[in-house]
């Protein structure tokens, strides 16, 4: 009970009886679940949790800039992950009374998640036929985390939340962080996760691209151009910083490696 507090040592059972006490974040709430509670939470509901809550404070703060599709979608990952963290971890040890308020509440809950859960659906069919063609170039959008982010045209775009990204880079960045959790700084077999693209130039070959076509493997997808490197040898720089070369090259050091390697004679 404490542990809602934001203070949990200041915390007394009458404050909390009358809801009379500030809660701690949610991001503190679900690090003390899994830290202090030892509850075991997944992975993907955690990370639905905490983006739908980012979406609340931008809300809250400067108006929203998600779309309502995007919204939904990600409304209705939390609340399937809020269903099933409830009937495992909170109803088993309530009394009887508590049971029936809380499965009242979880009816109310389950009827909202229908509409919302037919919304979703009724959008995916309709995108579906148009994504069936596109399965090679399409990847888990960031934004909405439907499988509708569509590679390629030198403008990535979402079919579901309809979300365009003005530049590929972003797009490579946030779907190896986003979907990935991949940083700039990480090594995918040494190599960093998101490199410039041989064919259009840009910044948005991504190393580890989960398409439609491909998952549960992977394959190396430019999201600008939507070029598959996969079966292409691309020749990794030797000067340790993680950079592939462009094709066809003789060099074995990049432009930034080439001028340390001279800096350091
Ligand atoms: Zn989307
Ligand atoms: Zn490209
Ligand atoms: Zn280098």
């Amino acid at each position: 009970m404490r542990l809602v507090f934001a203070k949990p040592d200041g915390a007394s059972r009458t404050q909390f009886d009358k809801g009379d006490f500030i809660t701690c974040t949610l991001t503190e709430a679900i690090d003390r679940l899994q830290k202090i509670a030892g509850v075991a939470l997944p992975t993907k509901g955690v990370a639905a949790v905490k983006k739908l809550a980012r979406d609340r404070n931008a809300l809250a703060h400067w108006g929203l800039t998600a779309s309502a599709a995007a919204i939904e979608a990600r409304a209705a990952a939390v609340l399937d992950f809020l269903l099933v963290f409830l009937d495992t971890h909170l109803l088993p040890g309530l009394d009887e009374a508590q049971t029936a308020a809380a499965e009242a509440t979880m009816n109310t809950v389950r009827a909202q998640l229908r509409g919302i859960t037919a919304y979703v659906d009724k959008r995916t069919s309709d995108i579906r036929s148009d994504l069936a063609l596109l399965t090679a170039v399409t990847v888990e959008c960031p934004e909405c985390a439907q499988p509708a982010l569509v590679a390629g045209d030198g403008q990535p775009a979402c079919r579901f939340c309809l979300l365009a990204w003005q530049d590929p880079a972003a797009a490579a960045l946030d779907y190896a962080w986003i979907v990935r959790g991949q940083t700039p700084e990480d090594r995918v077999d040494g190599l960093r996760p998101v490199q410039l693209c041989p064919n259009c130039e840009v910044k948005a070959l991504v190393l580890e691209t989960a398409t439609v076509a491909a998952v549960p493997d992977t394959v190396r997808l430019c999201l600008g151009c939507g070029t598959d490197f996969t079966d292409t040898e691309l020749p990794a720089c030797e000067g340790d910083c993680g950079r592939l070369l462009p094709a066809n090259t003789e060099d074995l050091l990049c432009e930034d490696c080439t001028t340390a390697a001279w800096e350091r004679l």
